[in-house]
């Protein structure tokens, strides 16, 4: 498993940026990072086929490495996903193939 060498949020365009060692760079929406969060609750609302609620508006306010993936502060006050860095990665890889397909 790989461990991002960077990892940094804009506000202003509401964007995670992921460089992995490899030389790739993945962006994830906040929003997006928001709808897919990893916590306990969120994952179960999931589960039961439902989506999570996120405004488009909703900013991501702090990251906090936790070793095996990042903690994700909302600014919708929702602070409680850990996300391991594959869970990203797949996030990110999943994003960028929805909009491949808008093309
Ligand atoms: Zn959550």
């Amino acid at each position: 498993m790989s461990t991002p060498q960077q990892i940094a949020s804009d506000a202003a365009t509401r964007t995670l940026t992921l460089q992995w060692p490899d030389g790739r760079e993945q962006q994830i929406a906040h929003a997006e990072l928001r709808r897919a969060c990893a916590c306990a609750e969120c994952r179960r609302i999931r589960l039961d086929d439902s989506t999570v609620h996120a405004s488009p508006d909703v900013t991501l306010t702090d990251v906090q490495p936790m070793g095996y993936g990042v903690q994700l502060v909302f600014s919708d006050d929702h602070a409680r996903g850990i996300y391991p860095w594959r869970y990203l990665e797949e996030l990110a890889e999943a994003a960028s193939r929805s909009a491949e397909q808008k093309l």
